[in-house]
């Protein structure tokens, strides 16, 4: 017995189906239903039913074929030619199949007929244009998708790229696992890279090879394609002046094979793509023997170097592959991000790599910050994984070291992360240098002590870097951001000098302050995993806006939840705090307040009192 979810799944398609038959036949009498075998000639397993009939373009009929698969109407009619050209005649034609519309098209699912409508006219335009040539640049402009599709052997080996792609044509340099290739600008970049990405073990990565890029002054057709040295030869010819003799170098130094990456600009931004030149079978291009015939003709090893390589390139094969790019500004916004540049120069020490430094220092790695360095002296503990960034794998590491190997290995492009397992006072004490460079300091310690004593030091140097302090009320009901700048208030200021807040969001019965658990002054607020990311977007947002578009004078933001989920936990919306404001009264928001100076700050203020 056939389920009742599939049965009607089925009725739905057979209404569609006969929806569309019968427009067919109104529109085109001669429109006739496909057979199995027919519709099979379009090479795709899906396609379960479909009809024959003559499409108007311009002033001539095209007989092509209506198209649909077992999901219709939850899918796009598709459109078969009938007398299909050779295939990369015509782009958008694989080969028989057009291609009109990408994935994240969404059609009409209740009305068949008018979806078909559109699609006969969207395949009625493209073939006008193909017949016309009009479509010949979109081979340059999709040129990764017809390169990969038509020139790439299946299974062989993938590329992946550090280099900035654009030009000059130059050497690079090539590393060769097992499971990809990476190329990139030099050598260090890709050691940096395979150590973020397997994991710093002193693993002997073993060397990278010389490699070229060929800098083409467009992407390639596919009858450009390269089938051979020579044919790569032919393309350094038209890849700058000095690409021609940057192959020969190439060639002189690859005795088993060499990798020339391809690059264009197309209209969508830069495209790459591999070819790997390989060495004939017979002997070494260095050590010729005979009967070589890269050296007929001359007695073994006297063959001028010049001819031999002009040979070994004639006569190389060579394959190809795709390249993926695994380079930042390509990581971190597909080329479109402008900010991209500047954020990778970017360092941001993160003082406490816990429930909230964790979070913000993956979100800052993940919105492109390339620099970083985390200092925390704790060890991750199973309970602390119910909010943080790092999972029961890294119980009992370091948090900062943890966290540091999670960001290289998530972000291998990263520039740099150091870690220090340490308290901020004794990480500065062993490295001079830990804040030298800061663009940006994220506190977020979560003890009083620590962060009074960073506020001090700070205003003690002179405030040279922003700080961003980032903190959670009771239960993580409420969070705060304060951005401490070269001008305002300073951390204290917002204090009694015990670390009491002058005016929080939240009150609680003193009882409910603090959790114990058991062991000797074992202390923890519970709170959820869930509010705390209200706190973390706090944070992130606070610390990007000091990266890009640095504030003068000091920030302070916060978040509350809704009224009812505190009073649900037993707790209250500090009147002082809500202060009349209507829209403060409910909860549930996110603010900017002043975070005034204290007058009496015994760290910025004036008066006698302050402590040097
Ligand atoms: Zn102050």
């Amino acid at each position: 017995m056939r389920k009742p979810r599939a049965a009607a799944e089925s009725a739905r398609f057979a209404a569609a189906a006969a929806e569309i038959a019968r427009y067919l036949s109104d529109r085109d009498p001669a429109a006739r239903a496909l057979s199995q075998e027919e519709i099979y000639v379009h090479g795709s397993d899906h396609l379960k039913a479909g009809w024959r009939i003559s499409l108007q373009v311009g002033d001539d009929f095209h007989a092509v074929d209506v198209l649909i698969d077992n999901r219709f109407p939850f899918s796009i009619p598709r459109i078969g030619l009938v007398n299909a050209p050779p295939p990369l005649t015509w782009p958008h034609a694989e080969p028989s199949l057009l291609c009109l519309y990408d994935e994240f098209t969404s059609t009409d699912v209740i009305r068949p007929v008018a979806v078909l409508k559109a699609v006969l006219e969207k395949a009625a335009t493209l073939i006008a244009a193909s017949v016309w040539g009009e479509t010949q640049d979109d081979f340059r402009t999709e040129f990764p998708t017809y390169w990969a599709r038509e020139h790439v052997v299946s299974g062989s080996i993938e590329w992946r790229s550090l280099i900035s792609p654009g030009p000059p044509s130059r050497l690079i340099r090539v590393w060769t696992g097992t499971a990809f290739i990476l190329v990139a600008d030099d050598a260090a970049t890709i050691q940096r890279w395979l150590e973020h990405f397997f994991g710093r073990k002193d693993r002997d990565f073993g060397q990278t090879a010389a490699g070229l890029l060929l800098w083409l002054p467009q992407p390639l057709l596919p009858s450009e394609y390269p089938n051979s040295g020579r044919d790569v030869v032919a393309l350094a010819r038209t890849a700058g002046s000095e690409a021609p003799r940057l192959l020969e170098e190439l060639a002189d130094g690859a005795p088993s094979r060499a990798s020339v990456l391809l690059g264009a600009f197309s209209g969508d931004g830069p495209c790459l793509a591999g070819v790997t030149i390989l060495k004939l079978e017979s002997g070494t291009f260095q050590k010729v023997r005979r009967p070589d015939p890269l050296s007929r003709g001359f007695r073994p090893g006297h063959i001028p170097k010049g001819l031999l390589r002009q040979r070994y390139l004639a006569a190389a094969g060579l394959t190809a592959s795709t390249v993926s790019r695994v380079d930042a500004a390509w990581i971190h916004g597909r080329d479109r991000d402008p900010r991209q540049e500047h954020l990778a120069r970017k360092r941001v020490v993160v003082l406490g790599c816990g429930s909230l430094g964790a979070p913000i220092a993956v979100k800052l790695a993940a919105a492109g910050v390339g620099r970083f360095a985390l200092v925390d002296p704790q060890a991750m503990t199973g309970p602390n994984t119910s909010r943080h960034s790092l999972g029961a794998p890294d119980v009992g590491q370091n948090k900062a070291v943890a966290l540091r190997h999670r960001l290289e290995r998530s972000y291998p492009h990263l520039l740099s992360v150091t870690a220090y397992a340490a308290t901020w006072q004794d990480a500065l004490a062993a490295d001079d240098n830990l804040f030298v460079d800061a663009d940006l300091v994220v506190v977020a310690i979560g003890n009083w002590h620590a962060e009074a004593e960073f506020n001090n030091w700070h205003l003690r140097q002179g405030r040279p870097f922003r700080v961003v302090y980032v903190w959670t009320e009771p239960r993580a009901y409420a969070g705060h951001a304060v951005a401490i700048c070269a001008e305002g208030g300073c951390f204290h200021c917002g204090f009694d000098d015990s670390g009491g807040a002058r005016v929080p969001i939240t009150l609680w019965p003193e009882d409910m302050m603090r959790e114990r658990e058991p062991g000797c002054g074992a202390v923890f607020q519970p709170y959820g995993a869930i509010e705390m990311t209200y706190i973390e977007a706090l944070g992130s947002e606070l610390a990007m806006d000091c990266l890009l578009e640095p504030p003068l004078s000091t920030v302070h933001r916060t978040w509350v939840a809704d009224r009812h989920s505190i009073e649900r936990a037993k707790g209250l919306l500090n009147p002082v705090w809500v202060d009349d404001s209507a829209r403060r009264r409910e909860g549930s928001c996110r603010d900017e307040k002043l975070w005034e100076r204290r007058e009496s700050c015994p760290i910025c203020g004036t008066l006698p009192n302050a402590i040097g």
